[in-house]
């Protein structure tokens, strides 16, 4: 620890968590030419920022509690968003019913039309009343529901959205490491000297930095008291929300929403064809927050919330799948979880002369890059001359298509590699975008992508997420690199971890092979 630094490699940034916060920060610096280091203790997007709704929404519901700054904000970026991520992102339908005894339709009507006049110029259909005996939309629901509203948003891919802004802050110069946890920082006058553990080998090194960015999630308040030894303004309140998923409720591709009589909504979303994505919930969790998962209660409440308007029943043993995050929220005294703000602050901490630290709390997925943009203001005083904002307008990874957009690209691909089922095709599409070509380089046949280890995850893909996107086991692989776990039997799972074992045994992406230039300390 006595060793002087050497200020002259110092980082800019230091940048602590890998979710979609930190992913957007790091990637939005880089391309500004500053020198950043990203650190994630476990996998990218590992915790909260692949537990989502999954939706890039304005959030309707907030238009209740008058946050039309963050409903505002959050509708222009569902735009910047579509344009700039176009294989990830989709526009969807979402199905409003109408309770008489809930809201009244008067209220949904003017709370829709204040949505729209919120997104003016927006690419997405405008919002309309259905009458459900004479719509499609209809045919899911119990009888006794007779009209509603229908609006447009968008779902995403929450965990690829982090991996592409991580890769395209890593071609842009950033220094990613997977895998590494900031164990404590201290500030030498105007650089802070943090100390880093690398978990896979246990070694412990020291990295210079100017400035640190707090994105930890759940764990920002830890960040700031134990490891860092700074304090905060705000209080934080942990707040969890699950999910389930179920086979597939109804037909078409249409969403639904679901207002409850304790005054949340749940949603009812079509998730990779077969399966009935619901959620979520809000619960405050007291606990450490990598023990978070559903509760009994939880799936009980959703289901009930199912069964007041769809026509099939569902009950807790039809679910397959669920998931559990934990919103880091500011405590702005709300008595109720659900009633707590989604927007998000920035705080910095800089007493004169000495190293500053910008701590994220809150926030929306749907948010993160504007986010990213404010927080690259505030921090401007403290790192080099820095060039202008330019995420909004430059694609991330595999989401620049050429002319046709992305269904032209889908009908080259679908000629150019004709081996692919139709079903994988589209998958690797909508997750890779143009980058499926060097995914797929050289690769003539199907038996050329190697063993498929379920849901068309195959040998030529895992080798490309270990090496060019920091996935770490196969666990990351199926749940977060991918979405094919739910296609996974166990069997393939035991060959996926064998194959790991031998052709990966260490997670060493090519992405990221230099050692840090630091101080090696234990
Ligand atoms: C149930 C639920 C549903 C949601 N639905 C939506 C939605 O539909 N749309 C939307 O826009 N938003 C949604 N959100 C909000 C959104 O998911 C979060 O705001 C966002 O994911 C937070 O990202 P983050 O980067 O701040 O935190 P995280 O994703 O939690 O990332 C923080 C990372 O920091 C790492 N870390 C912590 N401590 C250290 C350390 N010492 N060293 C190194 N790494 C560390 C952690 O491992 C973690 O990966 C939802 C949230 C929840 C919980």
């Amino acid at each position: 620890m006595g060793a002087p630094l050497d200020l002259g490699s110092a980082f800019d940034l230091l940048i602590v968590g890998g979710g979609i916060n930190g992913a957007g920060l790091a990637r939005d610096a880089a391309g500004r030419g500053m020198r950043v280091l990203l650190l994630e203790q476990a996998g990218l997007a590992h915790f909260t920022s692949s537990a989502s709704t999954k939706l890039i929404h304005g959030g309707l519901r907030y238009l209740e509690y008058l946050q039309l700054r963050l409903v505002r904000e959050a509708l222009r970026e569902r735009e910047r968003l579509l344009s700039i991520a176009p294989h990830l992102i989709r526009r969807a339908t979402f199905v409003l019913p109408h309770q008489r005894h809930l809201r009244p339709a008067w209220l949904l009507r003017l709370g829709l039309l204040g949505y729209d006049a919120l997104a003016p110029g927006s690419s997405l259909a405008r919002s309309r009343p259905v009458r459900f005996a004479t719509s499609e939309l209809g045919q899911p629901l119990q009888a006794s529901l007779l009209k509603g509203f229908t609006y447009a948003d968008c779902t995403v891919d929450d965990s690829r959205l982090v991996v592409l802004n991580v890769r395209d802050a890593f071609e842009r110069g950033a220094d990613i490491r997977v895998g590494h946890r900031l164990l404590r920082a201290t500030r030498v006058a105007a650089h802070w000297r943090a100390e880093i553990l690398e978990l896979a080998s246990g070694r412990s090194y020291t990295v210079p930095a100017r400035v640190l960015v707090n994105a930890a999630g759940p764990w920002i308040g830890e960040v700031l008291n134990e490891r860092i030894g700074s304090r905060s303004q705000r209080a934080v309140r942990l707040v969890k929300g699950s999910h389930i998923v179920v086979r597939r409720l109804y037909a078409g591709d249409q969403a639904y929403v679901l207002q409850n009589p304790d005054r949340r909504i749940v949603f009812v979303i079509p998730y990779q064809d077969e399966f009935t994505l619901i959620g979520t919930t809000d619960v405050e969790w007291p606990e450490q927050p990598a023990a978070v998962s559903i509760s009994a209660a939880e799936t009980d409440y959703l289901c009930r919330s199912v069964n007041e308007y769809f026509k099939r029943p569902i009950a807790a043993s039809d679910v397959v799948w669920s998931y559990a995050g934990i919103r880091s929220l500011c405590d702005d005294a709300s008595s109720k979880a659900a009633e707590l703000t989604r927007d998000y602050a920035l705080e910095l901490d800089a007493p004169p002369g000495q190293a500053p630290v910008l701590t994220v709390f809150g926030g929306k997925i749907t948010t993160y890059r504007s986010l990213a943009e404010q927080a690259m203001s505030t921090l401007a005083p403290f790192v080099p001359p820095m060039r202008a904002c330019w995420t909004a307008e430059r694609a991330l990874p595999g989401g620049d298509f050429p002319d046709g957009g992305l269904p032209a690209y889908l009908a080259q691909a679908q000629r150019r590699w004709p081996f692919l089922p139709e079903r994988q095709l589209r998958r690797l599409v909508h997750g890779y975008g143009t980058r499926l070509g060097r995914l797929l380089e050289g690769v003539a046949t199907r038996e050329a992508m190697g063993e498929d280890f379920g849901g068309g995850l195959t040998q030529i893909e895992v080798d490309y997420l270990m090496r060019q996107e920091w996935a770490v086991d196969s666990e990351d692989l199926y749940w977060r690199h991918t979405k094919t776990g739910l296609h996974a039997s166990a069997a393939d799972a035991q060959r996926l971890a064998q194959y790991l074992r031998t052709a990966h045994p260490v997670a060493q992406p090519d992405a990221n092979p230099a050692p840090l230039g630091a101080q090696v300390i234990g």
